[in-house]
């Protein structure tokens, strides 16, 4: 069966667990494990320093992984940085804009969406400069649309900052057309990629943000690892947000100049690693397609909901997600002593607000329960998931819950 030989590419999976929070993490495939082994056992050195053979090796390797990378999400190598994950693109890249273009009685566009990683930043930059935080109305679903996005958008609005799917519901966000009209009035906008580019085609170019973010361990690679894309006008013009080693060009005592991007934002040693592990996560991604990866999520996805909407006694938050997340709750258990039955019962899932206070305040509870799937899993998951599901619903019943 296709979807055994993809399983016993993960290590991990010989557990017999279902493993199903991918949204919080993916597995490795072993390709991306002895890429990584290989990397440290072969060479172990820094990368742009010397000339020697090892080094020489390990500058081609860090750089060949930036250009799959790169053309991965159709943008240049230029516009390509490597950061530690998600979170430290969106922090760099606030840090980044705030300074030139965030004033007192500007608005930033966010919503009760997104992810700490893609809020807080915003939240504390308009604290500190008077600007003001405009929520995109939530519909009914939960869901970002673009009606919504345009009650809200104005001439005020100098940053759009919204997440493509999000975390806990699984939504895609039309955002194409929410950046358009971003752009219409001269706003910029950044791009919480982090569940989008591990699950479906991303054209950075089509989107047309102005910046994107991403995590390597989401996709199949490393930790540790992560991508800011900007375009390269913005790169081009920003000032660096860390200094330090090989990111400078001229230092002299009272002035300094810095190197062209992406280099001018990789201060200091990077995760030389990491960044080839991803460069071989993406191959592996790319050998097996973006558009049967998606295919094969929504399959599965599919079959769990329909599973899960027939048990009494489990309520689903986001029925009609896009993406393989099911957030729910079994009836009148909280999520944290759910989650230990399905733990004790093999389906590892997730319990808690998902780093997504607003998202589980606008539901009105406190926690959820979260599935998550990815291209390793298969119909056997969607089962053993449901399967469990009904055991946990019947047993917390017998507890008088
Ligand atoms: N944004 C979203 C939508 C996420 O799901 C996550 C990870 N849960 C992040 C940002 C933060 O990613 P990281 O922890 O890799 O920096």
């Amino acid at each position: 069966m296709m979807s055994d030989r993809i399983k016993s590419d993960f290590p991990q999976l010989k557990t017999g667990h279902s493993y199903l929070d991918s949204a919080a993490m993916s597995l490795k495939p072993s390709r991306v494990i002895d890429t990584i082994d290989d990397y440290y056992r072969r060479l172990s050195v820094n990368v742009h320093r010397g000339l020697y053979d090892a080094s020489v090796e390990a500058t081609r390797m860090y750089e060949a992984s930036r250009d799959i990378i790169a053309t991965f999400i159709n943008a240049s190598r230029e516009e390509t940085v490597y950061t530690r994950g998600t979170t430290d693109s969106l922090n760099m890249i606030a840090l980044a804009l705030s300074e030139k273009f965030v004033g007192p009685g500007d608005e930033i566009i966010t919503s009760e969406l997104e992810h700490h990683s893609s809020f807080l930043p915003w939240q504390a930059i308009a604290m500190k400069k008077g600007a003001t935080l405009r929520f995109v109305p939530l519909n009914e679903a939960g869901r970002i649309s673009v009606e919504n996005f345009r009650k809200v958008l104005c001439e005020r609005t100098k940053i759009v900052a919204l997440t493509y799917v999000s975390n806990v519901m699984g939504y895609v966000t039309p955002i194409e057309k929410i950046t358009k009209l971003a752009h219409e009035v001269g706003a910029i906008v950044i791009v919480d990629a982090a569940q989008a580019v591990p699950h479906f085609s991303v054209d950075v170019k089509k989107i047309d943000a102005d910046f994107l973010a991403f995590s390597g361990h989401k996709m199949l690679g490393p930790t540790g690892i992560g991508i800011l894309y900007g375009k390269k006008k913005w790169l081009d013009m920003l000032e660096p947000v860390e200094y330090g080693g090989d990111m400078n060009e001229e230092v002299g005592k009272e002035i300094s100049t810095w190197k062209e991007p992406p280099y001018r934002y990789e201060a200091g040693t990077m995760p030389v690693a990491e960044a080839i592990g991803l460069g071989e996560a993406v191959k592996y991604l790319e050998d097996y397609g973006m558009d049967n990866i998606a295919r094969r999520e929504k399959e599965v996805l599919a079959s769990a909901i329909s599973r899960m909407r027939k048990i009494d006694g489990v309520e689903i938050y986001n029925p009609g997600t896009d993406t393989g997340i099911i957030a729910f709750n079994l009836k009148n258990v909280p999520s944290h002593d759910a989650v230990s039955f399905y733990a004790e019962n093999g389906v590892d899932i997730r319990a808690g607000h998902h780093c997504a206070q607003l998202v589980t305040k606008w539901l009105g509870i406190p926690s959820c329960l979260r599935a998550s799937f990815y291209l390793y899993s298969d119909e056997s998951d969607a089962i053993r998931l449901a399967e469990v599901t009904e055991k946990a619903v019947e047993y917390f019943q017998s507890l008088g819950f």
